[in-house]
Protein backbone atom coordinates (compact mmCIF):
# COMPACT_ATOMS: atom_id res chain seq x y z
CA UNK A 1 0.00 0.00 0.00
CA UNK A 2 1.70 3.24 -1.08
CA UNK A 3 0.22 6.68 -0.51
CA UNK A 4 -0.15 9.37 -2.60
CA UNK A 5 -0.22 12.77 -3.47
CA UNK A 6 -1.74 15.60 -6.06
CA UNK A 7 0.89 18.50 -7.17
CA UNK A 8 0.65 21.03 -9.39
CA UNK A 9 2.98 23.33 -10.91
CA UNK A 10 3.49 26.08 -13.61
CA UNK A 11 6.18 24.60 -15.87
CA UNK A 12 8.26 27.21 -17.52
CA UNK A 13 6.58 27.24 -21.08
CA UNK A 14 3.32 28.45 -19.74
CA UNK A 15 1.79 24.92 -19.44
CA UNK A 16 -0.28 24.00 -15.97
CA UNK A 17 1.18 20.83 -14.94
CA UNK A 18 -1.23 18.46 -12.72
CA UNK A 19 0.79 14.81 -11.48
CA UNK A 20 -0.17 12.32 -8.95
CA UNK A 21 3.26 11.43 -7.17
CA UNK A 22 4.08 8.40 -4.87
CA UNK A 23 4.96 9.41 -1.18
CA UNK A 24 7.17 7.44 1.02
CA UNK A 25 5.72 6.16 4.15
CA UNK A 26 7.57 7.88 7.05
CA UNK A 27 9.73 5.68 9.18
CA UNK A 28 7.72 4.41 11.69
CA UNK A 29 9.89 2.63 13.79
CA UNK A 30 12.18 6.06 13.97
CA UNK A 31 13.65 6.29 17.69
CA UNK A 32 13.12 10.33 16.91
CA UNK A 33 11.01 12.45 14.89
CA UNK A 34 13.46 13.77 13.07
CA UNK A 35 14.50 9.79 11.70
CA UNK A 36 11.54 9.30 10.57
CA UNK A 37 11.76 11.29 7.32
CA UNK A 38 11.98 9.55 3.90
CA UNK A 39 12.45 11.08 0.93
CA UNK A 40 12.03 9.75 -3.10
CA UNK A 41 12.71 11.45 -6.22
CA UNK A 42 10.62 11.12 -9.40
CA UNK A 43 10.46 12.63 -12.47
CA UNK A 44 7.41 14.67 -13.77
CA UNK A 45 7.64 15.26 -17.74
CA UNK A 46 5.59 18.37 -18.87
CA UNK A 47 3.70 17.36 -21.82
CA UNK A 48 3.77 19.99 -23.59
CA UNK A 49 7.32 21.02 -24.04
CA UNK A 50 8.59 17.87 -22.57
CA UNK A 51 10.72 19.82 -20.06
CA UNK A 52 11.62 17.05 -17.31
CA UNK A 53 11.36 17.77 -13.53
CA UNK A 54 12.54 16.35 -10.54
CA UNK A 55 9.90 16.60 -7.31
CA UNK A 56 10.90 15.58 -4.32
CA UNK A 57 8.92 14.11 -2.30
CA UNK A 58 9.64 14.42 2.01
CA UNK A 59 7.44 12.72 4.14
CA UNK A 60 8.09 12.69 8.12
CA UNK A 61 5.64 11.47 11.23
CA UNK A 62 4.76 15.52 10.86
CA UNK A 63 3.11 15.07 7.42
CA UNK A 64 4.39 15.48 3.64
CA UNK A 65 5.59 17.92 1.30
CA UNK A 66 6.88 18.55 -2.44
CA UNK A 67 9.49 20.41 -3.96
CA UNK A 68 11.01 20.76 -7.49
CA UNK A 69 14.42 20.78 -8.54
CA UNK A 70 15.44 21.76 -5.07
CA UNK A 71 13.12 24.75 -4.63
CA UNK A 72 13.37 26.62 -8.21
CA UNK A 73 10.04 25.85 -8.96
CA UNK A 74 7.05 27.05 -7.05
CA UNK A 75 4.68 23.89 -6.43
CA UNK A 76 1.13 23.20 -4.93
CA UNK A 77 0.65 19.77 -3.17
CA UNK A 78 -1.91 18.34 -1.07
CA UNK A 79 -2.29 15.78 2.08
CA UNK A 80 -1.03 12.12 1.00
CA UNK A 81 -3.64 10.40 0.88
CA UNK A 82 -4.20 6.01 0.11
CA UNK A 83 -5.68 5.36 -3.47
CA UNK A 84 -9.55 4.32 -2.38
CA UNK A 85 -9.04 0.84 -3.75
CA UNK A 86 -6.24 0.18 -2.13
CA UNK A 87 -7.34 0.85 1.12
CA UNK A 88 -10.90 -0.72 0.73
CA UNK A 89 -9.82 -4.21 3.29
CA UNK A 90 -8.16 -1.32 5.78
CA UNK A 91 -11.92 0.12 5.69
CA UNK A 92 -13.29 -2.86 6.31
CA UNK A 93 -11.15 -4.05 9.42
CA UNK A 94 -12.07 -0.34 10.68
CA UNK A 95 -16.02 -0.41 9.77
CA UNK A 96 -16.76 -4.03 10.37
CA UNK A 97 -18.50 -5.44 13.67
CA UNK A 98 -18.29 -9.27 12.55
CA UNK A 99 -14.84 -10.18 13.87
CA UNK A 100 -16.05 -12.81 15.54
CA UNK A 101 -18.44 -14.21 13.61
CA UNK A 102 -16.03 -14.05 10.89
CA UNK A 103 -13.85 -16.46 13.28
CA UNK A 104 -16.69 -18.96 14.32
CA UNK A 105 -16.84 -19.25 10.51
CA UNK A 106 -13.69 -20.23 10.10
CA UNK A 107 -13.53 -22.56 12.82
CA UNK A 108 -16.72 -24.01 11.93
CA UNK A 109 -15.14 -24.66 8.47
CA UNK A 110 -11.79 -26.42 10.39
CA UNK A 111 -14.07 -28.68 12.59
CA UNK A 112 -15.52 -30.20 9.85
CA UNK A 113 -12.46 -30.21 7.60
CA UNK A 114 -10.88 -32.25 10.36
CA UNK A 115 -13.19 -35.02 10.31
CA UNK A 116 -13.13 -35.10 5.95
CA UNK A 117 -12.35 -38.27 4.67
CA UNK A 118 -8.52 -38.08 3.06
CA UNK A 119 -5.60 -40.89 2.37
CA UNK A 120 -3.38 -41.44 5.63
CA UNK A 121 -0.22 -40.15 3.67
CA UNK A 122 -2.44 -37.22 3.45
CA UNK A 123 -3.39 -36.10 6.55
CA UNK A 124 -0.25 -34.59 7.09
CA UNK A 125 -0.39 -31.79 4.24
CA UNK A 126 -4.28 -30.96 5.52
CA UNK A 127 -3.43 -30.81 9.21
CA UNK A 128 -0.18 -28.25 8.41
CA UNK A 129 -2.28 -26.29 6.24
CA UNK A 130 -5.39 -26.19 8.72
CA UNK A 131 -2.63 -25.28 11.29
CA UNK A 132 -1.31 -22.38 9.60
CA UNK A 133 -5.28 -21.33 8.65
CA UNK A 134 -6.25 -21.15 12.24
CA UNK A 135 -3.23 -19.23 13.77
CA UNK A 136 -3.58 -16.39 10.58
CA UNK A 137 -7.52 -16.95 11.97
CA UNK A 138 -6.63 -15.75 15.50
CA UNK A 139 -4.43 -13.14 14.29
CA UNK A 140 -7.17 -11.37 11.59
CA UNK A 141 -9.48 -11.35 14.64
CA UNK A 142 -6.91 -9.96 17.15
CA UNK A 143 -6.10 -7.55 14.45
CA UNK A 144 -9.88 -6.70 13.46
CA UNK A 145 -11.01 -5.88 16.86
CA UNK A 146 -8.75 -4.07 17.90
CA UNK A 147 -8.58 -1.67 14.47
CA UNK A 148 -12.09 -1.15 14.79
CA UNK A 149 -12.63 -0.44 18.48
CA UNK A 150 -9.31 2.18 18.68
CA UNK A 151 -9.97 3.53 14.62
CA UNK A 152 -14.14 4.36 16.47
CA UNK A 153 -12.74 5.79 19.50
CA UNK A 154 -11.59 8.98 20.11
CA UNK A 155 -10.94 8.25 23.36
CA UNK A 156 -8.77 5.22 22.41
CA UNK A 157 -6.94 6.58 19.37
CA UNK A 158 -5.81 9.34 21.59
CA UNK A 159 -4.92 6.40 24.42
CA UNK A 160 -2.94 4.83 21.49
CA UNK A 161 -1.44 7.61 20.63
CA UNK A 162 -0.27 8.62 23.84
CA UNK A 163 0.86 5.29 25.09
CA UNK A 164 2.03 3.33 22.24
CA UNK A 165 6.29 3.94 22.18
CA UNK A 166 5.75 4.62 18.62
CA UNK A 167 2.91 7.06 18.41
CA UNK A 168 4.21 8.72 21.66
CA UNK A 169 7.20 9.57 19.37
CA UNK A 170 5.14 11.42 17.15
CA UNK A 171 4.95 14.85 18.36
CA UNK A 172 2.04 15.84 17.05
CA UNK A 173 -0.88 17.52 18.98
CA UNK A 174 -4.32 16.02 19.47
CA UNK A 175 -5.38 19.23 18.05
CA UNK A 176 -3.54 18.09 14.67
CA UNK A 177 -4.66 14.60 15.07
CA UNK A 178 -8.77 15.75 15.11
CA UNK A 179 -8.24 18.40 12.33
CA UNK A 180 -7.25 14.97 10.02
CA UNK A 181 -9.23 12.58 11.41
CA UNK A 182 -10.21 10.01 8.11
CA UNK A 183 -6.65 10.28 7.03
CA UNK A 184 -5.47 9.25 10.89
CA UNK A 185 -7.65 6.38 10.79
CA UNK A 186 -6.35 5.00 7.79
CA UNK A 187 -2.96 5.91 9.18
CA UNK A 188 -3.71 4.34 12.82
CA UNK A 189 -5.03 1.06 10.81
CA UNK A 190 -2.36 0.70 8.77
CA UNK A 191 0.01 0.79 11.55
CA UNK A 192 -2.03 -1.43 13.79
CA UNK A 193 -2.32 -3.82 11.28
CA UNK A 194 1.34 -4.18 10.10
CA UNK A 195 2.37 -4.31 13.45
CA UNK A 196 -0.14 -7.13 15.08
CA UNK A 197 0.53 -9.08 12.02
CA UNK A 198 4.56 -8.62 12.12
CA UNK A 199 4.81 -8.62 15.91
CA UNK A 200 2.21 -10.53 17.60
CA UNK A 201 3.80 -10.13 21.13
CA UNK A 202 3.10 -6.47 21.05
CA UNK A 203 -0.79 -7.62 20.68
CA UNK A 204 -0.76 -8.72 24.72
CA UNK A 205 0.48 -5.21 26.02
CA UNK A 206 -1.56 -3.28 23.37
CA UNK A 207 -5.39 -4.70 24.47
CA UNK A 208 -4.17 -4.71 28.02
CA UNK A 209 -2.83 -1.06 27.84
CA UNK A 210 -5.36 0.16 25.30
CA UNK A 211 -8.81 -1.95 25.62
CA UNK A 212 -8.66 -2.94 29.40
CA UNK A 213 -7.99 -6.57 28.86
CA UNK A 214 -5.36 -9.42 29.71
CA UNK A 215 -5.13 -12.08 27.96
CA UNK A 216 -3.33 -14.21 30.11
CA UNK A 217 -0.98 -16.48 29.69
CA UNK A 218 -0.41 -16.69 25.66
CA UNK A 219 2.61 -18.81 25.38
CA UNK A 220 1.20 -21.53 23.94
CA UNK A 221 0.11 -18.65 21.33
CA UNK A 222 3.72 -17.93 20.31
CA UNK A 223 4.44 -21.28 19.89
CA UNK A 224 1.52 -21.56 17.51
CA UNK A 225 2.99 -18.88 15.68
CA UNK A 226 6.43 -20.03 15.17
CA UNK A 227 4.70 -23.21 14.31
CA UNK A 228 2.57 -21.48 11.39
CA UNK A 229 5.59 -20.09 9.83
CA UNK A 230 6.76 -24.04 9.61
CA UNK A 231 3.75 -24.70 8.06
CA UNK A 232 3.63 -21.82 5.74
CA UNK A 233 7.47 -21.77 4.63
CA UNK A 234 8.68 -24.94 4.35
CA UNK A 235 5.50 -26.93 4.49
CA UNK A 236 5.64 -28.62 7.47
CA UNK A 237 9.03 -29.04 8.25
CA UNK A 238 11.45 -27.31 11.10
CA UNK A 239 14.92 -25.63 9.55
CA UNK A 240 16.46 -28.71 10.72
CA UNK A 241 14.47 -30.80 8.54
CA UNK A 242 12.47 -32.65 11.03
CA UNK A 243 8.51 -32.45 10.70
CA UNK A 244 6.66 -30.23 12.99
CA UNK A 245 4.28 -31.49 15.76
CA UNK A 246 0.70 -31.24 14.14
CA UNK A 247 -2.10 -33.94 14.54
CA UNK A 248 -6.12 -33.41 15.11
CA UNK A 249 -5.54 -33.51 18.85
CA UNK A 250 -3.07 -30.72 18.19
CA UNK A 251 -5.65 -29.00 16.11
CA UNK A 252 -8.47 -29.50 18.33
CA UNK A 253 -6.55 -28.38 21.44
CA UNK A 254 -5.34 -24.95 19.27
CA UNK A 255 -9.03 -24.59 18.65
CA UNK A 256 -9.89 -24.56 22.27
CA UNK A 257 -7.56 -22.42 23.06
CA UNK A 258 -8.49 -19.73 20.32
CA UNK A 259 -12.02 -20.02 21.10
CA UNK A 260 -11.29 -19.16 24.94
CA UNK A 261 -8.67 -16.08 24.21
CA UNK A 262 -11.78 -14.90 21.24
CA UNK A 263 -14.23 -15.33 23.73
CA UNK A 264 -12.92 -13.41 26.53
CA UNK A 265 -12.04 -11.05 24.33
CA UNK A 266 -15.50 -10.75 23.09
CA UNK A 267 -16.80 -10.73 27.25
CA UNK A 268 -13.93 -7.95 27.79
CA UNK A 269 -14.34 -5.19 25.00
CA UNK A 270 -17.69 -5.68 23.45
CA UNK A 271 -18.53 -3.52 26.93
CA UNK A 272 -16.50 -1.09 25.01
CA UNK A 273 -18.84 1.77 23.98
CA UNK A 274 -18.56 2.98 20.33
CA UNK A 275 -20.15 6.36 19.44
CA UNK A 276 -22.27 5.23 16.87
CA UNK A 277 -23.93 2.48 19.29
CA UNK A 278 -25.02 5.06 21.29
CA UNK A 279 -28.95 4.97 21.32
CA UNK A 280 -29.16 8.51 19.77
ZN1 LIG B 1 6.20 22.85 -20.47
Amino acid sequence: MSLQMDITFSCECGEHVEEIVYVQDPEFSAEKNKDSQTDSWQEVICHSCDKEYIVQVTNTLYGAMASIDYGEVDVNYGMPYYPKDETDELYWYIESKTHHEILQNHLKSVRTLLEVDVPVDTLFSLWVMIHGHVVSAIEGYLAGVFIHKVTNSEELTKKLVETDPEFSKRTFSLKEIFEKHSNLKITVATYLKELIFHDLKKVKPMFKDILGHDFGDISWLFKDVVKRHDCVHRAGYNKEGEAIDVSKQSILDLLDKVEGLAASVEATVIQLEEPDDLPF
